[in-house]
């Protein structure tokens, strides 16, 4: 009796400590799996939006004082840049929108890290500015800012002007201007063919297959010549 009792207990400590063990090795395992999670286009070059197709509008407004910080953030005759496949998906987005006699206007690609620090000290926002820290994808080259332009390239109304950090700006228009949410949903068809929208800025837009990319490595030359700290204050 005492003997089977004995055994009962090692039973249960021998099935606790395997357990323990299972359970152990599974966290180990999950861990690695996010660790290791493969990044299939980590090396993929960022490209100039105007080279893959010259009929998209840029109008990088962290290169000039019109933004959010009053102030340009990038050297001047700074390209719009993004991955090169996400650049495909932005000249079929064009492909479509040219079809209904409307075109892209990109505001915002790759964003080097020391400028997502500073806008995100600036506006101190979670739900308007990723926080470098966490990961943000203008700085993986997988995000744009982009607006709707008519055939021959002339803004067209939309909810909000660029950086306009408010309840309008949401990607889901609740306001009264028939003709602002019609621009509005021909922009978000078309991008929606190979990007997220993002719920508190309409303008903003992620490559559906943002997790292959990861940080950009190779940085571009012209990142070099931001001289750090940049910093905004208002
Ligand atoms: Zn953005």
């Amino acid at each position: 009796m005492l003997n089977d009792k004995c055994r009962v207990k090692n039973d249960r400590r021998i099935f606790c400590v395997t357990t323990r063990l299972v359970f152990s090795f599974f966290i180990l395992h999950s861990s690695c799996r996010l660790a290791a999670t493969p990044r299939p286009l980590a090396n993929e070059p960022l490209v100039d939006i105007k080279s893959v197709d010259p009929g998209i509008v840029v109008d990088l407004r962290y290169a000039t004082p019109r933004n959010v910080t009053d102030r340009p953030l990038y050297p001047p005759g700074t390209p719009c840049l993004v991955r090169a496949s996400v650049a495909q998906r932005l000249r079929f987005a064009q492909f479509i929108l040219r079809k209904q006699g409307f075109g892209l206007k990109i505001w915002d690609g790759y964003r080097p890290a020391i400028v997502q620090r500073a806008l995100f000290d600036f506006i101190h926002n979670r739900e308007f500015i990723a926080d470098p820290a966490r990961g943000a994808l203008h700085t993986w080259g997988a995000a744009v800012d982009a607006t709707l332009v008519d055939a021959r390239g002339r803004d067209v109304p939309m909810p909000t002007d660029f950086d306009e950090f408010s309840k309008t700006a949401r990607m889901h228009y609740d306001g009264t201007d028939s003709i602002v949410a019609k621009n509005l949903d021909t922009l978000q068809r078309a991008m929606g063919t190979g990007f997220y929208g993002m719920h508190g800025e309409w303008w903003h837009f992620i490559a559906k297959n943002w997790r292959d990319y990861g940080v950009v490595r190779a940085v571009p030359a012209w990142e070099l010549k931001i001289q750090p700290p940049v910093s905004v204050t208002r």
